[in-house]
């Protein structure tokens, strides 16, 4: 007998009537004599207009009570499937995230998962239940309750398949699978049959948004068999393992991210030590920099330039402003009108020539790259945000994807 998790996204559960349809998932899996545990998201805006209604009481509630809040969404829904299986003449059994034993830390709004407690969930399977388990929440070691971050349902779902050892993890959204490009902003993306964990985590990190990152992070580490795919179609999806075979394929895929800002302190002096005084301020407020830009010097000053997700722009503005005195400084600049575009390959790792085929691809259309950061197996460029698009397509296209 087989363990299947499957993990079904807010659009997927968003009315009655796609409850219904997953609930059709579910039975049909669970009579084919799989064992069979249900994550589920909140239904369609839930979550957004929790966090609505809480502003409209509170502009500053406390992360505990935003917690409280939003594990309610999740309940809704593993409810209401329950409700539609019961109906179908099944035996189901929900369990929100505390019940199912996912402990974790007491970062609220952000906790990461410490363990799970698997003793209910080997309970209720035994009895031939099917589990529906509430995504995005777990309890900390006080006993309260927390939430994973946005898009925290992707962990729960592979962190119960990594702790039951399953089968096979199953990601049920309403896209078929993972695109080499936004489908809505690329008219020639397609969907991929396979992507390496590295390869997607890359994606997901960059702003692809089909995976929570933290979900595919753990199952490269347990080795979870993953699949993304549509919950509307039941076609085929995209499956994510450790190797998949790389046929001229240098490249995956393109992704890009609006939530960038970029913030450049003007003549600091030219001397050792200043990045790590900007860079250790900016660590001890716990803003995290991703590019990293700085000037050749000249009469003695340079520029140093980085980027910030927006959430963090204002708080990584005023440690720089407060830095500029000190460090005698120009000027502290911030522009939020960017885009990171990447592009995202195992191939490229083995391929010379992959980033100034990327460059050509926007040179060609005019235009300009504010700055650039590499890993081994992706490339990112800052532009402008109205050339975002056309950026994407331009490259989508000179890679042939
Ligand atoms: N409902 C939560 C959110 O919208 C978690 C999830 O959907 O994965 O972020
Ligand atoms: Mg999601």
């Amino acid at each position: 007998m087989n363990l299947i998790v499957q993990k079904f996204g807010g659009s997927s559960v968003a009315n009655a009537e796609r409850v219904r349809n997953v609930a059709g998932i579910v039975t049909e899996t669970y009579k084919k004599g799989n064992n069979v545990v249900v994550v589920v998201s909140a239904q369609g805006d839930t979550t957004d207009d929790l966090i609505a209604k809480a502003h409209e009481i509170n502009p500053n509630p406390s992360p505990r009570e935003m917690d409280v809040l939003l594990t309610a969404g999740e309940q809704m829904s593993m409810a209401l499937l329950a409700m539609e299986i019961e109906r179908l003449g099944f035996p189901v059994k929900t369990l929100t995230g505390w019940q199912a034993g996912f402990l974790t830390d007491s970062t609220h709004g952000n906790a990461r998962i410490r363990r799970i407690n698997n003793e209910r969930l080997d309970n209720e399977l035994g009895k031939h239940n099917i589990v529906i388990v509430a995504g995005f929440q777990g309890m900390n070691r006080y006993d309260d309750l927390t939430t994973l971050g946005r898009g925290g349902s992707d962990t729960s779902a592979v962190a119960i398949a990594a702790s039951l050892h399953a089968d096979l993890c199953q990601i049920y959204t309403d896209v078929d699978g993972v695109y080499t490009a936004d489908p809505r902003l690329v008219k020639n993306a397609h969907k991929m049959d396979a992507i390496t964990y590295d390869e997607m985590l890359e994606l997901a990190t960059l702003g692809a948004g089909v995976l929570h990152n933290r979900s595919v992070e753990m199952a490269k580490k347990y080795n979870v068999n993953l699949e993304v795919l549509s919950s509307l179609t039941r076609n085929p999806g995209t499956i994510v393992k450790e190797v998949v075979r790389v046929e001229k394929m240098l490249i995956r895929g393109v992704a890009k991210d609006n939530n960038v800002a970029r913030i450049s302190i003007i003549g600091v002096p030219d001397t050792p030590g200043i990045a790590f005084k900007i860079f250790s301020h900016l660590a001890a407020k716990k803003v995290n920099v991703d590019i990293i830009l700085q000037s050749i010097g000249r009469e003695n000053k340079k520029d140093i330039s980085f980027t910030v997700a927006r959430e963090n722009q204002e708080l990584a503005v005023a440690i720089m402003e407060d830095l500029r005195q000190t460090l005698g400084a120009q000027k502290v600049i911030c522009d939020d009108n960017i885009s990171k575009v990447s592009i995202v390959g195992a191939g490229m790792q083995s391929n010379p020539g992959v980033a100034s085929k990327m460059f050509e691809a926007l040179a060609e259309e005019n235009i300009n790259i504010q700055m650039i950061s590499t890993s081994e197996i992706k490339i990112s460029v800052l532009v402008a945000q109205e050339e975002s698009e056309k950026a994407l397509n331009a490259i989508h296209d000179a890679f042939d994807l």
